[in-house]
């Protein structure tokens, strides 16, 4: 099938383009390079480098794509940042977002599949966190998300665009090639690994008071490739739908640090910081729901082969795509 991928070139992006490249599928990258990296482009994509708020910029693009289906990372996903700069998340996420569904609707593409969030609950009454949990985020991040989310119902009903939505707990990890590089690293592992690499002196823990056994916050880390093949059976559903996407298991910073020791074989110093606001205490996945619906089972059920897979990426790009 020929799938045009926005954000193609960043994280989750780069790597579920490359399983559907191996998979057989012809893909067209649209991508601004704002957070993307060209090194991170798999060379048998075709590349459109293009920003999603120029209406007309994406129409073109989608429509000399062929493409029959779309796959939207684009967007900005920081929650600190959306809390000092909504403004920048409600136009990229929402805006930018809706002119591509308009681009879709004048193309006639009909189906999307969405990276959505964890983060459009809020904090979760319980865990772990089914679909049918109320949706009350916390912050403009997982509302720009929500939002989109919201959109998506109506684009189905009037104009038949069907789509999935899978919102991601914490995706980690990388494949052979492709891995985690963000200009701005806030994200705790590839942090933790800077410091294994001796780029950084110590990492923080952000929180030490929280209700969970050792103090610190449990977050619920995901595969990117077990996450890549969410998307591609994403592709073959027929009917529209919304998935929770985590393995069901829960670790805690502390448990992440001791384990990235373990994997790298190097001593990890920490300085233990107040809690980072808005960080709710637990958050776990239910992915029944997906499981029973698309057989989506992860591979990766424990942190140290992810860890593994990331250490090894980082080992090989030590300054991320800046070094390639
Ligand atoms: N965290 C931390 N130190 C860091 C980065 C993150 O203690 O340098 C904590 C953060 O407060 C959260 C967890 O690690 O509880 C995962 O954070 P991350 O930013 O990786 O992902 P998020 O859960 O925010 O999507």
């Amino acid at each position: 099938m020929k799938i045009f991928v926005t954000g193609g070139a960043g994280y989750i992006g780069s790597i579920c383009v490359e399983e559907l490249l191996n998979a057989g599928h012809e893909v067209t990258v649209f991508d601004n390079l704002s957070e993307g990296h060209r090194a991170a482009l798999d060379p048998r994509a075709e590349f459109f480098e293009g920003n999603l708020d120029n209406p007309g910029e994406i129409t073109t693009a989608l429509a000399k794509s062929g493409a029959l289906a779309v796959m939207h990372f684009a967007a900005n996903a920081l929650v600190g940042e959306s809390m000092t700069n909504p403004v920048k998340y409600f136009r990229n996420n929402v805006t930018g977002g809706l002119h591509l569904l308009e681009a879709m609707v004048s193309c006639g593409v009909k189906k999307i599949v969405f990276s959505s969030t964890c983060a459009t609950f809020g904090t979760p009454d319980r865990v772990p966190i089914d679909e049918s949990l109320p949706q009350r985020p916390i912050n403009p991040y997982g509302e720009s998300k929500l939002m989109f989310e919201q959109m998506l119902r109506w684009f189905d009903e009037i104009h038949g665009v069907k789509y999935v939505v899978l919102r991601y707990f914490n995706a980690a990890g990388a494949s052979a090639r492709f891995g985690e590089d963000h200009r701005i690293e806030t994200h705790l592992i590839p942090n933790i690994l800077k410091v294994a690499l001796g780029q950084k002196k110590d990492v923080s823990i952000f929180g030490t008071d929280y209700p969970t056994p050792d103090g610190t916050c449990i977050r619920d880390y995901i595969h990117i490739l077990d996450l890549a093949q969410a998307h591609m059976l994403a592709l073959s559903a027929t009917d529209s739908a919304k998935y929770n996407l985590g393995t069901g298991g829960g670790t805690s910073v502390r448990e992440v640090i001791a384990t990235c020791e373990k994997v790298t074989g190097r001593s990890i110093p920490v300085v233990e910081q107040p809690r980072r606001s808005g960080d709710p205490a637990r958050l776990i996945a239910s992915s029944d729901k997906i499981h029973r619906e698309l057989g989506w089972t992860p591979k990766f059920q424990a942190i140290e082969p992810i860890i593994e897979s990331a250490w090894k990426w980082h080992l090989a790009h030590p300054h991320g795509y800046q070094g390639n």
